[in-house]
């Protein structure tokens, strides 16, 4: 969706949304494994309105993703509901540029610099803020056996009693690692 800046008025407009999100799916896959899949389209709603110059955004949008579990190396499906408040100010002049980058850098403001705004870029940049730092099935998830590679989550692990300590000490180190 782009929405004019001159239609931005003083008086809020709630406005529904619905934006590509396919982009995130090829950023990811640039790594060696995929952490994240995510849908075509994510649904969500918008409400704007300016104070002088400064335009100001409240957005909520709620999704079901897919994730790769670090740990278990599972696929696993998650919803993100997110809520957020941004705030575009003009792009300033070069000469202003050098007091205005530290004012942004306060405020985390972001900048305008078209009489168009693209709503894409800054919902792809919620949803990646919305993620979880490392992909996980679950909070508790006890990962693969270092030895046998079986599921401890949902499997008995076939190594001997003494190996099985052991490579579970062993991925425990890793993890700690890892962190
Ligand atoms: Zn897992
Ligand atoms: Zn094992």
């Amino acid at each position: 969706m782009k929405i004019p800046v001159e239609q931005i008025t003083q008086s809020p407009k709630e406005v529904k949304f619905s934006e590509r999100i396919e982009k995130l799916n090829s950023l990811f896959a640039k790594e060696k494994y995929r952490d994240f899949q995510f849908p075509p389209m994510l649904d969500g709603t918008l409400v704007y309105y300016r104070s002088g110059q400064e335009l100001f955004f409240h957005g909520a949008f709620g999704g079901k993703f897919e994730g790769y579990c670090s740990r278990c190396l599972t696929d696993y499906s998650f919803k993100v509901e997110k809520e957020f408040d941004l705030v575009l100010v003009p792009s300033p002049s070069r000469s202003e540029r050098r007091i205005e980058e530290l004012k942004r850098e306060e405020l985390g403001l972001s900048y305008y610099s078209t009489d168009m705004i693209e709503l894409a870029p800054l919902i792809e940049e919620q949803v990646l803020l919305a993620l979880p730092t490392r992909p996980l099935c679950r909070e508790d998830c006890q990962g693969l056996c270092g030895g046998c590679g079986a599921n401890l989550n949902n499997e008995e692990c076939a190594c001997n009693p003494i190996a099985a300590s052991d490579s579970r000490m062993a991925i425990f180190r890793t993890l700690k690692v890892n962190r």
